[in-house]
């Protein structure tokens, strides 16, 4: 039997079908209405299409199924009886509301419709049972504005035009002041645009209406909006969205009806405290859309915003007190932070969605923590329920509270964070330029989800409009971008690009900063300091940090990276290279010099200068990571990245070597490959040139027989071959390591621990896993090299085809950034299967980009390795993401 494809809420509809209660098959949207209906909350009746649904139309070719033609006309009929009237009843009519709805929010979908139902005839019934004309005419305006925009495709500024025209005409600042006569005739102008703007009237028979509107919302699946979001949230095309049809109720039936938004806290902050905003006599998304300005939910929130207009808790005493309730009902049933769309009709409340609410990383460590002091949720919930790429927010540098502020004007705090940068109107603008290598500040009067593109690439976001609760202010708050909103201080002009903030004159390129959490908007570049993980962060980590199973090591290669990573809770170096060592003033020309040299004699001479230099380098990073493991690549790029390029460096090295410039050219010629990836170097370079590494080798122990000398405690230096293709490659650098070992220690008197190990990065090297391992004391899985390896694509390269490539779903996310675990995956796990089977207690990391990405982390945990290796900024991340995976894995 084929599964049921359209569920009813509210009213006397029954809840007890788990399908209905999964948001994969109703949508976020959907799941929660009936959810709130069924735990007694006021919920007008209505249905859900599901999600199937959506993804079997499109797979049609835009075509609606019989049975689905059913359904929907049934679940009409519980609406109906729900509430007492009939779809296209001139008399009494009854409206819906369409709204789209996929697993997890997302702009980029369809807007809702509302009031859909009304024509020419409904619109009289509904003036004579509300007895308000206003109302019905105000009603049936809004239906053919919105169904024309979203449904039918037509341009919205001719509407808005209009009704301009009319409020100046008479002279009419807000909506509200226009009479029902006004409306009518408004009406029937809007008829006149459609009519001339697509050749056919306005759609007057409501099931037409319903339709077309179900269809626009299955088709906004693959709008180009859509896409964008799908793509830069990793959300799969294949998920579909679910359409929700709902009973109307009216939020602009006069003063006693109202419209709002609420958070049960504060999203911004995670303070516990009711957060919201509403507006009287109002409907639908008035409060976001930024008409007029709404008002505050609780009169402390007024108090403190030093406002006029009347809070809810002010202005509808009752109707607020109930709200009150289903606030701590909801997070009590939910046991989270919900975020919440209310309408009171005439007095009486009506819950039109919640949903667990988005928050910065700072709200949601704040939460977590406190929701485990108020017994709510345990720490493995509090665990889980942070998301570890959101922790990256906290993971910056913020503006160093001792440097001075030019604050050009305050808007409101939409979201915490410093950004700083070029300003920028618009967002095109914002992604050229960020990808020119810029930071970027958007500014704009307000957003809309056309500006999704440039919100990503800008460091920070800066709106003239909108409150708290704007476009703006959700969506930067859901993506950790800086944001100051509602900066009436700014007035932009478009055509000559230039603004005005506060008494400044600025132009496009100018830069500011901002500081989201306190809506100041400033002059210039204010200069930062360095994060640290205290109060609720430092809580959660010791929380994760019981829960995990892998250790977690950084990726770093100075005594500053060492110790930022140390503060941060690493617990050793996953990879040191070794090679931009090679790089530093006064050490270039003695790197030259070996690699032109013509001998060996030639290149131990200009070894001997470089090895007291390295081996500084590491008693450095050694003395920081003392008692911890660390572990060190030997030289890994192809020689000739070190070679001069220009002729002064070339005369420069003639100088300082005695040798002419053409012989010199000649030898770097020499060096020239055509594909550097696969050629000389790695181990290549050992095998050939094996007073390279025995002077690193040496360069090692030398340090931490140093460092143990000093202090006592010596870390534990795991040297590591890169590139390893063979058995026999592995076992003779490991001989050659081994040998400069027991020259060091003779020559000491002294004896550290050490392991020899290889980095895994090449197919060849996962599939002979089992032989390397009989060398191999430790496997460190290189997936930035394997990656490349595997797919033969070169990560430098990539940019051009990737994005494309993620778009068309060949490739699920840039395998660059999470691995790809169907691929590269099976060849991390075979080795790790292989090796062990030789060597049971071999250690196995990951040191790749992927270490530090929780996708990947999670993968890392199911295969079993010791530990991940993260770049010191994302130790924190991984260190949560580890143990999500434990938990995840029980
Ligand atoms: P979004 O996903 O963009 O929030 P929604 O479907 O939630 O879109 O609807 C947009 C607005 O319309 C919200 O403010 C919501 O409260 C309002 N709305 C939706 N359905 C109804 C309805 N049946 N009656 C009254 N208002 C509604
Ligand atoms: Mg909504
Ligand atoms: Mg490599």
């Amino acid at each position: 039997m084929s599964q049921q494809t359209v569920y009813t809420f509210g009213g006397a509809a029954p809840h007890d079908d788990p399908r209905q209660r999964d948001k994969t098959i109703t949508g976020g949207k959907g799941a929660n209405l009936a959810e709130m209906a069924s735990i007694g909350l006021p919920v007008p009746p209505g249905f859900t299409i599901t999600t199937e649904e959506s993804v079997r139309y499109l797979r049609q070719g835009a075509d609606f199924s019989d049975a689905l033609r059913a359904e929907v006309s049934n679940a009409l009929k519980h609406i109906e009886a729900s509430v007492g009237k009939s779809f296209g009843d001139a008399a009494d009519p009854m409206l819906v509301s369409v709204r789209s709805g996929a697993r997890v929010s997302m702009p980029g979908m369809m807007d809702t419709v509302l009031n859909l139902g009304l024509n020419d005839a409904t619109v009289e019934g509904l003036a004579k049972t509300s007895g308000d004309e206003r109302f019905a005419w105000d009603s049936y305006r809004r239906f053919i504005q919105m169904y024309s925009d979203v449904v039918l495709g037509l341009d919205h500024g001719l509407f808005e035009e209009a009704l301009e025209i009319v409020k100046e005409d008479n002279g009419f600042y807000a909506d509200t002041e226009l009479s029902s006569d006004d409306w009518r005739a408004l009406v029937a102008e809007f008829k006149g645009i459609v009519e001339q703007e697509q050749g056919k009237p306005f759609p007057q028979d409501v099931t037409e209406q319903l339709w077309g509107a179900i269809a626009a919302v299955f088709d906004s699946w693959d709008s180009d909006r859509a896409k964008v979001y799908r793509r830069l949230n990793d959300i799969p095309a294949d998920w579909g969205t679910a359409v929700n049809v709902q009973a109307m109720v009216f939020g602009n039936m006069g003063d006693t009806s109202a419209t709002g938004v609420a958070f049960t806290r504060d999203p911004a902050t995670g303070t516990r405290a009711y957060y919201g905003e509403y507006l009287i006599n109002a409907q639908g998304e008035d409060v976001v859309a930024g008409i007029r300005t709404p008002q505050y939910l609780t009169k402390a929130a007024r108090e403190t915003a030093n406002a006029k207009p009347l809070s809810m808790e002010e202005a509808m005493p009752d109707a607020y007190g109930e709200l009150a309730r289903v606030f701590d009902l909801l997070e009590g049933h939910y046991k989270d932070m919900q975020d919440i769309e209310f309408t009171v009709e005439r007095g009486k409340l009506w819950m039109l969605q919640t949903r667990s609410g988005k928050r910065t990383a700072k709200a949601a460590l704040k939460m977590a923590v406190e929701m485990v002091e108020e017994g709510l949720i345990d720490e493995e919930e509090a665990v889980r329920r942070v998301d570890p790429m959101a922790l990256d927010q906290l993971l910056h540098p913020t503006l160093d509270p001792d440097a001075p502020r030019n604050v050009l004007t305050t808007g409101l705090p939409a979201s915490p964070g410093a950004a700083a940068g070029k300003i920028v109107l618009d967002a095109d603008t914002a992604e050229q330029w960020s990808q020119l290598g810029d930071k970027v500040i958007l500014v704009r009067v307000e957003t809309s989800p056309e500006d999704i593109h440039g919100m990503h690439a800008a460091q920070g976001i800066l709106t003239a409009r909108g409150g708290m609760t704007s476009h703006a202010a959700v969506v930067a708050r859901g993506m950790g971008r800086p944001c100051v909103s509602g900066a009436s201080g700014v007035s932009i002009n478009r055509e000559t690009r230039t603004l005005r903030i506060g008494d400044k004159e600025l132009k496009e390129g100018d830069e500011i900063t901002l500081d989201g959490a306190k809506g100041q908007v400033m002059l210039g570049i204010v200069p930062t300091v360095e994060p640290e993980l205290a109060g609720d962060f430092g809580t959660l980590m010791i929380w994760a940090d019981k829960l995990r199973r892998m250790r977690v090591r950084t990726n770093a290669e100075t005594p500053d990276d060492c110790k930022m990573a140390r503060q941060f809770g690493a617990e050793g170096i996953g990879l040191c290279r070794t090679e931009h060592m090679f790089f530093e003033a006064g050490r270039i020309s003695a790197v030259r010099q070996m690699i032109l040299a013509e001998d060996e004699a030639g290149r131990r001479a200009a070894l001997e200068v470089l090895l007291p230099e390295q081996r500084a380098d590491f008693t450095a990073i050694f003395e920081v990571m003392a008692g911890l493991p660390c572990t060190i690549r030997l030289l890994d790029p192809p020689l000739h990245e070190f070679l001069p390029h220009s002729d002064e460096e070339f005369s420069d090295l003639a100088d300082a070597t005695g040798l002419g410039v053409d012989h010199l050219k000649r030898r770097a010629g020499e060096l020239h490959e055509f594909n550097p990836m696969l050629g000389h170097r790695g181990c290549r370079l050992g095998i050939t040139f094996p007073e390279i590494y025995e002077m690193q080798a040496r360069a090692i122990f030398e340090a931490v027989c140093a460092v143990q000398k000093e202090s006592g405690e010596a870390p534990l230096p795991e040297i590591m071959i890169p590139l390893v293709a063979t058995r026999r490659e592995l076992e003779l650098l490991r001989a050659l390591v081994d040998r400069v070992a027991q020259e060091v220690f003779a020559e000491q008197g002294a004896r550290v621990e050490y392991l020899v190990g290889t980095m895994i990065e090449l197919p060849r090297a996962a599939l002979m896993a089992g032989e390397i391992a009989h060398e191999g004391e430790f496997f460190s899985f290189g997936t930035n090299d394997l990656t490349q390896t595997t797919l033969g694509v070169s990560r430098d390269d990539s940019a051009r085809f990737l994005a494309p490539y993620v778009d068309k779903g060949i490739f699920p996310r840039d395998p660059f950034v999470s691995l790809d675990i169907d691929g590269v995956g099976q060849l991390v796990e075979m080795a790790a299967e292989r090796g062990r089977a030789t060597r049971p207690d071999i250690k196995l990391g990951i040191c790749g980009e992927h270490g530090g990405d929780p996708a990947s982390i999670s993968f890392c945990e199911k295969v079993g390795l010791d530990y991940v290796s993260a770049s010191p900024y994302r130790v924190p991340i991984a260190r949560l993401a580890a143990a999500q995976a434990a938990l995840a894995a029980r």
